[in-house]
């Protein structure tokens, strides 16, 4: 089976030279194999995401010379492909209406946070369908969450969440080795969860270190000197780039 990855940065912000380093690891695996390589916008959060950020990416990473086949696939033009996703979990009783507030979750967490924030204590899922149909009636926001495991399939305000999207869009565009930083590699026993649950393909995972400044801390929005529209504007090449992501430790 032919090699497909993908680069699936979130038009939260311009790309950083992290950002690059995932980019052209993604296209370089695809490369080596003789395979094909996707780029994916994910702004299923429209009030983070803004359109002059995916027209830098795409700008940013042309310029650093990379190539990727159209059409771009963009979670926020394919809700309904979410949704039927939800509608398969709930017609199987696999999930749960979770009526929280992200006060009530901190305040009744007794674990350390995890990478996405407090463990959640189960509460919803202890209620009655009475008392879960009373509060839908009230009109009480709610996220819906695996019955197995809590995880969070669609959040209060988008009918989604990271995990979903992401596995129902690496199965629909074919990806078969998802290439991400070391931060992302918590999610892939949840995402090979969903994928069992969805009866979806699991991919390959490989995941690459995340590059970190000179005090040896990650990279972020905040480095604005490092985003590839400062370094373009500084007259730095994409060779020069290249070389200084191997520098900082990347290899691809
Ligand atoms: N959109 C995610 C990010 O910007 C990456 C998701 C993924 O590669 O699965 O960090």
């Amino acid at each position: 089976m032919a090699t497909v990855t993908r680069f699936a940065p979130s038009p939260t912000g311009r790309l950083h030279l992290g950002h690059a380093y995932s980019a052209l690891f993604a296209a370089d695996r695809a490369a080596r194999a003789g395979g094909r390589f996707l780029l994916r916008i994910e702004d299923i959060d429209r009030s983070r995401c803004r359109p002059e950020f995916e027209a830098g990416i795409l700008e940013d990473l042309a310029w650093l010379g990379l190539e990727w086949e159209e059409p771009v696939r963009r979670q926020s033009d394919h809700m309904d492909d979410y949704a039927a996703a939800l509608a398969s979990l709930d017609r199987r009783g696999l999930i749960y209406p979770c009526f929280c507030t992200r006060r009530e979750i901190e305040a009744a967490a007794t674990a350390p946070h995890g990478p996405e924030g407090p463990p959640y204590p189960g509460t919803c899922r202890a209620l009655t369908e009475a008392e879960r149909g009373e509060r839908m009636a009230r009109g009480d926001a709610y996220a819906l969450r695996l019955t197995e495991g809590d995880t969070v399939v669609a959040r209060k305000d988008i009918r989604t969440s990271y995990h979903l999207a992401v596995v129902v869009d690496d199965a629909l565009q074919g990806v078969t080795l998802v290439t991400r930083g070391e931060d992302l590699a918590f999610a892939v026993p949840i995402q090979n969860r969903l994928q069992r649950l969805l009866g979806l393909p699991m991919p390959d995972y490989e995941h690459h270190p995340v590059l970190t400044d000179g005090e040896g801390r990650r990279l972020a929005k905040r480095d604005r000197a490092l985003t590839l529209q400062s370094l373009r504007q500084a007259g730095v090449s994409p060779a020069e780039v290249r070389a200084r992501i191997r520098r900082m430790g990347g290899a691809f």
